[in-house]
């Protein structure tokens, strides 16, 4: 193909590229998207091919078939909930391309390039091999981390800030070397730089409490698009530059908005050691004891339609047990018999950015009912029932209440405000941050447990009679 041609396809993938992210920042708009999304890596891919020699095709197509295959089955059989593993570790995939590519780069056949050429695609090299390899190791513990094969317990090993100083002025020193080695004889720096900045990803996760993981799993999005961005330079392939630096830029917007979200700072999420594994607090304070009050389902379908009001959070193990589709019948009765039904969404409910959004959006449950936390947290007090389901972390008022919570200072739902408040679980468990939760043992709360979709079921069953 014609490199002028290559370059308008190059130019409208990016343009339908941009046009996805807008698509889907909303909610009404995120189908249209995704197609866009998808029309462009097609374009991409037609154009890349185009582009190559025919005798490269083979090559392409051996790593590709097999790819779409792969990525084909296990996009179909991927839990909602097992998400944000599956996009962890396809975070590792683009570190690990760049590394590659950096050393296919190096090794392989120079262009004809002028000294300052050389130098600047040298300095391309290096740093997309760094970036690739923090983005291969870290997404790798990540990825480990969330599936729960690692503990969620950060390590907090002494002197750790000095150690990823040291590994960082090391990587420093290291390039330096590979910059000043002529030819192919930075490879021994090379290599020692891809197991520094290896160790570094490894440490820098393994440092995260469990508690930071929305905000490392952005992150190592960000991190993902600035290496397939650093490949893009040493390929000189502006498609994968613009590609690379959307996805790094957007990551890191994303970061920002679930930093946010928890009340933190990037700095001190990656300075690490925010939750616990288990469900003991540190908190300095008593856990908290009492008397549960539990109510069964006949009891909350009535407490539900007695009620004016009514606002509903979902939470991770809404997701775990499916029962969204049960809830929107549920919603529907409500709404019929006159009940204003809203939901209240927080940034980190469920395990990735949006997993409520999309278990509503899959049960046709209509966009208008759904808030974001602060649109709604101020409208608890003039609730009758706050209906919590399956949500532990982003309703425990120990964030607020006790400084010495793990959680301390994160914005949660402030359920309690309402005039009941049920708590639909299966147990006394606490949820992924293994803090404990005071709002079970508040006067105005009720404890419905069991499975989420059984319970909701339950209830279905009674309101239709
Ligand atoms: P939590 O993990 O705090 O709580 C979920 C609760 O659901 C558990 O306490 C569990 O209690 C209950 N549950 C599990 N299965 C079922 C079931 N089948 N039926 C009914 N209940 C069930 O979830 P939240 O959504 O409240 O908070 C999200 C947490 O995840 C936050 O700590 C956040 O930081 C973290 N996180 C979020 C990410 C994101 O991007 N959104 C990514 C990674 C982590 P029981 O066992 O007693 O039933």
């Amino acid at each position: 193909m014609q490199q002028s041609l290559i370059t308008i396809a190059y130019i409208a993938a990016s343009a339908l590229f941009i046009l996805s992210l807008g698509g889907l920042s909303r909610q009404e708009t995120a189908r249209r998207g995704n197609l866009y999304g998808i029309l462009g890596m097609l374009i991409a891919l037609v154009a890349t091919a185009a582009a190559m020699n025919v005798g490269g095709l083979p090559v392409l197509a051996a790593a590709l078939i097999p790819g779409l295959v792969i990525g084909a089955i296990l996009a179909s059989r991927v839990q909602m909930t097992s998400m944000p593993e599956l996009v962890a570790i396809l975070h590792s995939f683009v570190g690990l391309a760049a590394v590659l590519v950096g050393f296919a780069t190096y090794l392989g056949p120079q262009k004809e390039m002028t000294p300052a050429e050389h130098n600047l695609h040298n300095v391309e090299i290096y740093i997309g091999v760094c970036i690739g390899s923090i983005t291969f190791t870290g997404s790798v513990i990540a990825f480990l981390k969330l599936r729960g094969s690692l503990s969620g317990k950060p390590l907090m090993i002494p002197g750790r800030h000095f150690i990823n100083l040291l590994m960082l002025v090391m990587t420093i020193a290291i390039g330096v070397s590979f910059f000043l080695s002529p030819g192919t004889n930075g490879y021994p720096e090379l290599v020692a730089a891809t197991l520094i900045t290896g160790l570094l990803g490894v440490h820098f996760i393994m440092a995260i409490g469990g508690a930071d993981m929305p905000v490392v799993v952005s992150m190592l999005n960000s991190y993902s698009g600035w290496a397939a961005s650093a490949a893009g330079f040493m390929l000189g392939n502006d498609l994968l530059i613009i590609t690379g630096a959307l996805v790094g830029s957007s990551g890191a917007i994303l970061s920002q908005i679930m930093c946010k979200g928890m009340n933190r700072s990037f700095i001190s999420v990656m300075l690490g050691g925010f939750g616990t594994e288990s469900g003991t607090s540190s908190s300095t304070a008593a856990a908290p004891a009492g008397e549960v009050h539990s109510v069964d389902a006949p009891g909350a379908s009535e407490l539900l339609l007695e009620a004016k009001k009514v606002i509903i959070i979902p939470g991770y193990g809404l997701a775990v047990a499916q029962a969204q589709h049960s809830l929107a019948e549920v919603c529907k009765i409500l709404k019929e018999k006159g009940v204003d039904v809203k939901f209240a969404i927080h940034p980190v409910a469920g395990r990735l950015p949006g997993h409520m959004n999309v278990l509503l959006a899959e049960a046709n449950i209509p966009y208008d009912i759904v808030f974001e936390m602060e649109e709604v947290n101020d409208d608890f007090p003039s609730t009758d029932v706050a209906w919590v389901i399956g949500a532990n972390d982003i309703v425990n008022p120990s964030a607020m209440d006790d400084p010495g919570s793990p959680i301390a200072g994160m914005p949660v739902l402030h359920v309690w405000n309402a005039r009941h408040c049920i708590v639909m679980k299966r147990g006394m468990a606490s949820g992924y941050a293994g803090v404990d939760n005071p709002l079970f043992y508040k006067d105005n709360t009720l404890m419905l447990f069991g499975d989420a979709k059984k319970v909701v079921d339950e209830i279905l069953g009674v309101m239709r009679g």
